[in-house]
């Protein structure tokens, strides 16, 4: 557990930050909360010759409304995420994601940037990021492009980031109307992570559904939308008969992981049935009664 020497620097602005990463290349490593990477660097599993500190940039971490849309700053840890009274109100998917993220000091220092940019195919921000439409700001040393959550991440703790990009915001849209949203997951026992877990946001009119995300983490190699539930969903009257033939194309076209913790056919059906469960419970947040079956 003693890690191979390396440099470490912190910078104190955004462009510094960025030039010192265009300096070094595949060498370098952004720090962030350090509990994905610092393991990773202790155990040699990664072996950067400099570590760049995010820590010191202002104007990387804080959540703010601007028009319809809520902006995060990358560096934004799971707790404030989780206390924010901002998402609270207007994307309430996120909070409760994050209040479900390990425990409080994992909390306290993980942030939202090094969860996406580590993609590790069980962690839960993924999920609710996915199932929002969410965007994210990936700035480099010769440009700046906003990404789509589902154009993100790759395969299994793979991105489309370049190594001389940082993710410095994500957006999410203000969620308005009569909507619903749920996260629900099988958490592993010992450190907190989803062998399965469902995101949903439902938009909900006149007893149908006008608008639908759907966010699974744990089932694949990477996190995914769930198109095809969302594809039969969208439009449709909602009671149970649908919810419960929809979830269950939850795996379609998903080779599902299979590991010490889950085999792949009983993590495709954890997927189904808490599939079927988050969009239920989506759906009673949003204030519709289903007749008793
Ligand atoms: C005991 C334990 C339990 C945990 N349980 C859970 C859980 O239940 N659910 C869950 O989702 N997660 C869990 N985690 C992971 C936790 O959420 C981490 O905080 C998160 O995965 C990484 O965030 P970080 O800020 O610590 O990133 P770091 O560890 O600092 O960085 C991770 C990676 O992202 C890169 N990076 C960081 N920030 C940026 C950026 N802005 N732009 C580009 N690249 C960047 C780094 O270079 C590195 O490669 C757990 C971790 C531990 C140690």
């Amino acid at each position: 557990m003693i890690p191979a020497p390396f440099d470490y620097v912190r910078p104190t602005t955004l462009d510094e930050a960025i030039r010192l990463l265009a300096a070094n290349g595949d060498e370098a490593k952004l720090l962030a909360g350090g509990h994905s990477l610092l393991p990773l660097v202790k155990l040699r599993l990664a072996n950067p010759k400099i570590l760049i500190d995010l820590s010191r940039i202002s104007g990387l971490s804080g959540i703010r409304q601007e028009g319809d849309q809520i902006i995060i700053g990358a560096l934004t840890t799971h707790y404030e995420i989780e206390s924010s009274e901002l998402l609270k109100q207007a994307c309430p998917l996120l909070p409760e994601t994050a209040r479900m993220i390990g425990d409080v000091q994992v909390r306290n220092r993980g942030t939202i940037g090094g969860s996406l940019a580590h993609a590790d195919p069980a962690a839960d921000l993924p999920a609710a990021i996915l199932a929002l439409g969410a965007e994210l700001r990936l700035t480099g040393s010769d440009d700046e492009r906003w990404i789509k959550g589902e154009d993100f991440f790759l395969d299994l703790m793979t991105t489309v980031l370049k190594p001389t990009e940082i993710i410095t915001e994500i957006r999410v849209p203000v969620l308005s109307g009569r909507f619903g949203t749920a996260y629900l997951k099988m958490p592993q026992k010992a450190s907190g992570f989803a062998i399965v877990g469902v995101a949903v946001w439902i938009k909900v009119e006149d007893k149908a559904c006008t608008a639908i995300g759907v966010g699974v983490t744990g089932l694949g190699a990477k996190p995914f939308r769930a198109k095809e539930v969302e594809k039969k969903l969208w439009g449709k009257r909602i009671d149970h008969t649908f919810i419960d033939a929809d979830a269950s194309h939850v795996d379609h076209g998903i080779d599902p992981l299979d590991d010490i913790h889950a085999s792949a056919p009983f993590r495709a059906h954890l997927a189904r049935v808490y599939t079927h469960r988050a969009i239920q419970e989506a759906v009673k947040r949003a204030g519709v009664s289903m007749p008793s079956r």
